[in-house]
């Protein structure tokens, strides 16, 4: 078994004068408290990935990401800190970059893999990896059932009632663990999803396939698709940060506070709401964009 797994994800109210002007009161998880490295979500995904790989015998985990994948550098950090090895497949021509060089300092090995053989991840793992018996696949992001468990625990952690809960989605595995952590634990409130990247309906039907609880989907926010975003956004982000003393960045957490400022200015939510906003961490990702946040 592993230990060491507690974490400290406090909740804490944020002040704004929007707030005050539409008589909400609104929260935020801090799940970016978690942990530094394995940061927010990304440590609800792993904790049942990890806890599977060590009943199984497994010692070696390898898993898939971009150049500055936040669950790369979760994994890698937490390979080191449970006594796994790692390797990391990381999408696209060799590069460094502050993301990379983390992930190494933490004992992960990459592997560079073009944009189009990337795609099969299951085939990139048996050409490289099936000679390896320690060796287990750990999907991008940390996807699927497990990582979906781990993130409907987060539910069970809140002692007020909330009337919204906000959450950002990449895959939709923790928008799903929230979902079901929802609808398992009886709490009334609405789920509010916020995709990040161009999706379409295709996110939507994935979170549908772990609940069968309605939630609503936010498809305009995604201010052109994974890690685009705009002056406009990148000044919010700033704004949102040195107002609240919280840090976010543009590619999850700012896009979900955005659609949450913008949907109060709407109007959506009656005087009295009282709003969750879910941190879910992740914030090495900002080094991707030290240019655009100068
Ligand atoms: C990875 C990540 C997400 C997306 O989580 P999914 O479970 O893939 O939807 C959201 N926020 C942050 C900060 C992340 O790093």
């Amino acid at each position: 078994m592993l230990t060491g797994l507690d974490i400290y994800s406090p909740v804490e109210q944020i002040h704004d004068p929007l707030f005050e002007e539409k008589k909400v009161e609104v929260f935020i998880k801090r799940d970016d408290m978690i942990h530094p490295f394995i940061s927010g979500n990304k440590w609800r995904k792993l904790k049942y990935i990890l806890a599977h790989a060590s009943s199984e015998k497994k010692k070696h985990l390898v898993t898939f990401g971009g150049a500055f994948s936040n669950h790369l550098i979760a994994t890698a950090c937490a390979a080191a800190k449970f006594g796994f090895k790692s390797t990391g497949i990381v999408r696209g021509e060799e590069v460094q970059n502050d993301v990379l060089m983390i992930c190494k300092l933490f004992g992960m090995s990459l592997l560079f893999i073009d944009r189009s053989s990337y795609r099969d991840k299951h085939d990139l793992f048996n050409t490289h990896f099936s000679n390896d018996p320690e060796a287990i696949f750990i999907d991008e992001g940390g996807a699927g059932e497990l990582g979906v468990k781990g993130c409907s625990e987060l539910v069970t952690e809140l002692n007020e009632k909330y009337d919204h809960l906000f959450c950002a989605a990449g895959t939709g595995t923790t928008a799903a663990g929230i979902i079901k952590g929802v609808q398992k634990n009886f709490v009334s409130a609405k789920v509010h999803v916020i995709p990040v990247l161009k999706s379409g309906t295709f996110l939507e039907k994935e979170i549908q396939k772990y609940t069968d609880r309605s939630f609503e989907f936010h498809p305009e926010y995604h201010f052109g698709g994974y890690a685009k975003s705009t002056p406009e956004l990148i000044s919010f982000v700033k704004y949102f940060c040195r107002s609240t003393g919280i840090l976010i960045e543009p590619i999850y957490t700012g896009k979900m506070f955005w659609a949450l400022y913008d949907l109060l200015r709407k109007d959506k939510f009656p005087a009295g709401s009282k709003i969750l906003a879910i941190h879910t961490g992740g914030l090495t990702g900002i080094l991707g964009m030290s240019s655009r946040m100068a």
